[in-house]
């Protein structure tokens, strides 16, 4: 029986952080083992918020992103794993798909009302492509006829949106595509260093995953703690603690002991912030390894790249061919290759 298959896309950011790889990363490489996984570096979903990225730096984040997952795990025998614009099908399908997505429904969406507000722009002002976001992801799932996506909460209504399209295609041109699922992983909030509630690359308040050791220490000592704790004496309180909340992730052997430490007054925090480092630094050891490794060999992800995007070109061609058919377009453009 064939494996269910998923279907997840992450924007190409560059270098991969801590709470990129605890929220997310680890999930994907955990999914390999029961889905048949179709990951993407969904560079067109970059663009659709223009923040004055070079088309250089959106190569180069793709590439870095890719170094990451496959250092994390990503199996690419395993997975298709490929960079979203090497299949331009997606571009097609996703116009087709907006012929029948009401604007409302897309005007609803909450994350595009959020979107609008961090730009500090106006939903007349925003590019037509910011709207249309949900309809890209649409056609990225089911292009590939994926039914099962692994989101978090925030993701919902974009999977809720993209099983509405799904349903319309289907029963104005008949089944077609399968109603993809959320597959609600358990993302764990991730604080920034800097107390703030998101570890984020953009609030320069995280630790990369391809950091040294030495460096990500340096990152470590300047994290913000309980802020009403002055000495060493002071007993703190690690549950409001950024360090503490990080140590359940990398040292979680220890936390019980450092709990107890920290309230007592016999643990300082710089002593604390170098446990948590050392844990940092050895849970990620291999992957960083990994990661040094492939460095030295880029055309070996860029051969990974190349055979993701045919694999998934299959499937894409395939799809479209049957949309293009059932909608009464040509499909010269398919049949001639
Ligand atoms: Fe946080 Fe550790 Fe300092 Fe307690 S001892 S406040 S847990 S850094």
């Amino acid at each position: 029986m064939s494996k269910p298959r998923v279907f997840s896309g992450m924007r190409p950011s560059g270098k991969l952080h801590i709470g990129n790889w605890l929220g997310a990363l680890t999930n994907m490489v955990e999914l390999q083992a029961s889905y048949d996984c179709i990951y993407a570096a969904v560079d067109v979903h970059a663009l659709t918020t223009d923040d004055g990225g070079s088309p250089e730096s959106l190569r180069e984040n793709v590439n870095e992103m890719v170094l990451d997952w496959l250092a994390a795990g990503i199996d690419p025998k395993e997975s298709t794993v490929f960079v979203q614009s090497a299949v331009p099908e997606v571009m097609v399908l996703h116009t087709l798909l907006s012929m029948m997505t009401p604007l409302g429904w897309l005007l609803r969406v909450p994350t595009f009302k959020d979107k609008v507000r961090q730009m500090d722009a106006t939903e007349e002002s925003v590019g037509y492509g910011l709207v249309g976001y949900p309809v890209l992801m649409t056609s990225d799932i089911i292009l590939y006829k994926a039914d099962t996506v692994p989101v978090g909460e925030d993701q919902v209504p974009h999977i809720e949106l993209a099983r509405e399209i799904v349903r319309r295609f289907n029963s104005r041109y008949g089944d077609t595509f399968p109603e993809p699922q959320a597959k609600l992983t358990e993302v764990p909030l991730v604080v920034g260093l800097d107390g703030q509630a998101k570890m984020s690359k953009t609030l320069d308040n995280h630790v990369e995953l391809a950091a040294a050791p030495e460096e990500t220490k340096k990152k470590i000592l300047t994290a913000f703690t309980d802020p009403e704790r002055l000495r060493k004496s002071d007993p703190g309180r690690p549950w409001v603690c950024n360090v503490y909340a990080l140590h359940k992730y990398f040292t979680p052997d220890q936390t019980d002991e450092i709990y107890e430490q920290c309230t007592q007054g016999t643990r300082g925090c710089v002593d604390c912030k170098g446990i948590l480092a050392d844990g940092v630094n050895a849970r990620l050891a291999d992957l960083r390894d990994k990661r040094r490794d492939l460095e030295k060999h880029p055309d070996y992800v860029q051969d990974i790249l190349l055979d993701g995007a045919n694999r998934a070109k299959e499937i894409a061609r395939a799809t479209l061919e049957e949309v293009q058919e059932k909608m009464g377009l040509s499909r010269a453009n398919l049949e001639r290759k």
